[in-house]
């Protein structure tokens, strides 16, 4: 932390402090101490064991860095900002708080991991109070591969923004997919923090993003084998259906195989909800019955809730190709061939 409370409950910030009186933490009332030397930047820091619920997360130096850099690029844009300001109301201490044309914003910057139960928690209370709130992750959070937390900070556009600290560098990465390989995929657009306006910071969160058509490929014949070796409870669940159905994994039409099998909003492969699609539905599908379908299908837990429907409407896209369905108006289909 950069301020600590002294005797008198007054704010100081660590780069006027002198050690010369004693302080402590304004989150837990216990003391703290200076830390500072050539390679640390000036900040309090509790004594060894002392349990703190406002502190005790993620004051590495990169963390204490990036609220510093946050810190510096905003006041140099004139833009009213706080740090460690506590929000009573909530229980609340942002890392950043920040007033931009009478709107409250927090800045939150997560570099290290957050149980996704906390992380919503602490949206839910900005949001429960008129409050913004934008996530900056940390460099841990550049999404190489696909995991549980890179969903959970996926912004509405489909975007994740990282923030370097050692190199004042913010990154979004946009345009996440998965290729034929299930592979993630992304582009990335980077910027030095100081040549950002505000107005620029907010449409890298909320500008749309391009939708651009993806390439599917048909599942190679080893991978089907391998499928066959699962021992998950998920797959084999899907493999006794097919069997109990009459089937194996090599008489299923392609269509239900197609790659990508990884989605973003999904857990589960593709070819296990495909599949219990087409068994459910044997006459007729409505867009009404795909929105129903897709709340059922395990989802990753996500701050902003995405579309689900997406991934099964280009699945039905793939199956008129396929003449399998046969579109009747806006938002119906007809089923034209059961191949199972
Ligand atoms: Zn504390």
């Amino acid at each position: 932390m950069f301020f600590a409370l002294t005797q008198m409950n007054e704010r100081i910030s660590a780069s006027d402090y002198t050690r010369t009186i004693p302080v402590s933490c304004p989150g837990c009332n216990k003391p703290v101490f200076l830390k500072k030397g050539p390679k640390i930047m000036a900040h309090f820091a509790h004594y060894a064991g002392a349990e703190c619920h406002q502190f005790s997360e993620g004051e590495t130096p990169q963390h204490l860095l990036g609220k510093q850099r946050l810190f510096e690029w905003l006041t140099k844009l004139n833009i009213p900002v706080e740090m460690e300001a506590w929000l009573p109301e909530l229980k609340q201490r942002p890392d950043l708080l920040v007033t931009y044309q009478n709107r409250r914003i927090a800045l939150e910057y997560q570099c290290s991991s957050i149980p996704f139960a906390r992380l919503k928690e602490r949206t839910d209370g900005y949001m429960s109070k008129g409050y913004e709130v934008y996530w900056i992750c940390g460099m841990d959070y550049v999404p190489t591969t696909y995991t549980e937390r890179i969903a959970a900070f996926r912004q509405k556009n489909n975007t994740l923004i990282c923030l370097d600290s050692n190199q004042n560098t913010l990154h979004m990465y946009h345009d996440l997919h998965f290729d034929t390989r299930n592979r993630l995929q992304k582009k990335q657009f980077s910027i030095i923090l100081s040549d950002l306006d505000f107005p620029s910071f907010e449409t890298l969160f909320n500008k749309p993003q391009p939708n651009y058509p993806r390439k599917k490929a048909a599942m190679t014949y080893q991978n089907h084998l391998l499928l066959l070796k699962r021992k998950d409870a998920v797959h084999r669940d899907f493999l006794l259906d097919i069997y109990l159905g009459g089937h194996t994994v090599h008489s299923l039409p392609n269509y239900i195989f197609t790659t990508p099998s990884k989605t973003l909003e999904f857990c589960q492969p593709s070819y296990i909800w495909r599949y219990q699609l087409l068994a459910k539905f044997r006459k007729s599908i409505t867009v009404q019955d795909l929105k129903a379908f897709s709340q059922a299908i395990p989802q990753y837990d996500a701050l902003y809730l995405h579309e689900p429907l997406e991934p099964l409407l280009e699945f039905i896209a793939e199956l008129e190709r396929a003449k399998v369905l046969k579109r009747l108006g806006e938002k119906r289909w007809q089923v034209q061939t059961k191949e199972y």
